[in-house]
């Protein structure tokens, strides 16, 4: 049993990694998932956690449990895993029955607000087709899609098939890795097409919402109503449909929706995480049929496109951020744009609430976990050697009390990079270094600043060594 303050300790755990998730993955994915969930207690190394009905469960166990579980780490060490249970009687469930709301469908909407104003606030954007189809984020346009290498076939394509008064290639197929702009894609296409046309009716929805709406209504005994819906659409856009995988009665309704769309002319626009000859428990007969239009995948971004993305979010999120601290933002969050997009995020909302300026220096402290589990595994005492090696003096040196130029200096230039590459903090490198005090780290770092901007090959020292250590 949970003691009382233990109880409030856990709340206070899940409300920090709640918010750190929220700043991580967007408004629109916290509401509909993660504020849904209670935290029910700990047994042992592990945390409880509850969600309302089984689609839910699946969704942030395929999507959130890894993040979940290293951010509550990074609260709490002594967590090493997190269960999460379906639990109908749970707060949050019956806090929406009170406001009159579908117990299950709650959980079960994909993208939440599907009855439109009826869920309050958060609904962002409008419905568009009918009552299944999800909210579109208004900020999924096409004007807020950076462009570059890796998405230029992806957004052609989407274009293409946003401005074409008939259908171009059907079905258009986007896929690519997570947080790298399929949804962002896809709404992006529903608002064209609504802008050109309003007469033309869209309709956009998770292939989760797909499959959910179909059992419900095969357990109503109401398919023939389910089956008109999505029937009687211009344009019907399914967002990740690897999850249809291995769900027969699904994809067996699935294929029978798609081939009566494609028969009759209208557009279809699916996104999955794969391609469609990997999805995994597909039938064959589907896959070919997924073939059969265009196949647009959106690799992995560069540094380029980052940069680029970076100084787009900005720009729009009118923050005064340093060219320096996009940089260094672009260069060490390189999973997927979600998370870089987190990232600028946090360090703006931080920097505003404490009212700091937006440094460098502040970046890497608000987002010390998130570098740390991206970084590439630097250690200090790889700087050490290097630096040690290139500047020809001994490693012992940096740990010595010896002031002389000739060791000093390498020294700095050492610390530098350990505050550069390493995301660990100045009292901690100080250590590192033969005991310093995290003063001395900070001078350190000053130091070699101001010498870089005034002596060039002393500049182009650090440099080698800093793209040496990154590899
Ligand atoms: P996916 O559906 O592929 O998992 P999303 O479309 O949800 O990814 O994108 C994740 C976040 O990254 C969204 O906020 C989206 O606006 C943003 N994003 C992704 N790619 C781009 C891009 N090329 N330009 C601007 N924002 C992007
Ligand atoms: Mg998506």
């Amino acid at each position: 049993m949970n003691t009382g303050r233990d109880n409030q300790q856990l709340q206070t755990e899940w409300y920090r990694v709640s918010s750190r998730l929220k700043a991580e993955i967007g408004d629109t994915a916290f509401e509909n998932w993660v504020k849904p969930m209670s935290v029910s207690g700990m047994e042992g190394s592990e945390v409880r956690l509850s969600v309302p009905s089984r689609f839910m469960r699946d969704w942030v166990e395929a999507n959130y449990l890894d993040r979940l579980k290293e951010l509550w780490a990074g609260e709490n060490a002594g967590v090493h895993s997190i269960e999460v249970r379906i639990l109908p009687k749970s707060k949050a469930v019956a806090r929406d029955a009170a406001e009159g709301n579908e117990i299950e469908a709650r959980g079960a909407e994909a993208d939440g607000a599907s009855s439109g104003a009826a869920n309050g606030p958060q609904a962002k954007g409008w419905s568009v087709g009918s009552d299944i189809s999800a909210p579109l984020d208004p900020h999924f346009n096409f004007s807020k899609f950076v462009v570059g290498k890796p998405n230029e076939f992806a957004y052609a394509a989407a274009r293409r098939v946003a401005e074409a008064q008939s259908v171009p290639f059907n079905p258009l197929f986007l896929y690519g890795g997570v947080g790298l702009g399929k949804t962002h894609l896809m709404h992006a296409i529903a608002w064209e097409i609504q802008q050109r046309d309003p007469a033309r009716t869209v309709m956009y929805l998770s292939a989760e919402k797909f499959m959910y709406r179909f059992v419900r209504a095969l357990r109503e005994q109401n398919t023939v109503d389910f089956k008109d819906q999505f029937r009687s659409v211009d344009v019907l856009m399914i967002d990740d449909v690897q999850f249809i995988g291995g769900r027969d009665a699904t994809q067996e309704e699935f294929f029978h929706t798609f081939n009566a769309l494609v028969d009759q002319g209208r557009q279809i626009i699916l996104s999955a995480d794969k391609s469609p000859s990997d999805l995994e428990g597909v039938e064959d007969r589907l896959k070919s049929r997924l073939n059969c239009g265009l196949v647009a995948d959106i690799h992995a971004t560069t540094y380029e496109l980052r940069l680029a993305i970076l100084e787009s979010k900005a720009e729009q999120m009118q923050i005064d951020a340093p060219r320096k601290v996009l940089e260094f933002l672009a260069h060490k969050i390189t999973a997927n744009v979600r998370e870089l997009e987190g990232a600028l995020n946090r360090v703006a909302a931080h920097t505003q609430l404490i009212g700091r300026e937006l440094t460098l220096e502040t970046t890497q402290e608000v987002l010390h976990d998130l570098l740390r589990a991206n970084d590439r595994r630097v250690t200090i005492e790889e700087i050490q050697k290097r630096v040690a090696e290139h500047f020809n003096i001994r490693v012992s040196d940096m740990h010595s009390a010896r002031r002389a130029r000739s060791v000093a200096r390498p020294r700095q230039v050492a610390m530098y990079l350990a505050k550069q590459l390493t995301s660990r903090s100045l009292p901690e490198i100080g250590r590192k270094f033969g005991g310093r005090d995290h003063t001395t780290v900070m001078h350190a770092v000053k130091k070699v600043d101001e010498l870089r901007d005034h002596d060039s090959t002393f500049a182009e020292d650090v440099e080698l060594l800093r793209r040496m250590l990154e590899g």
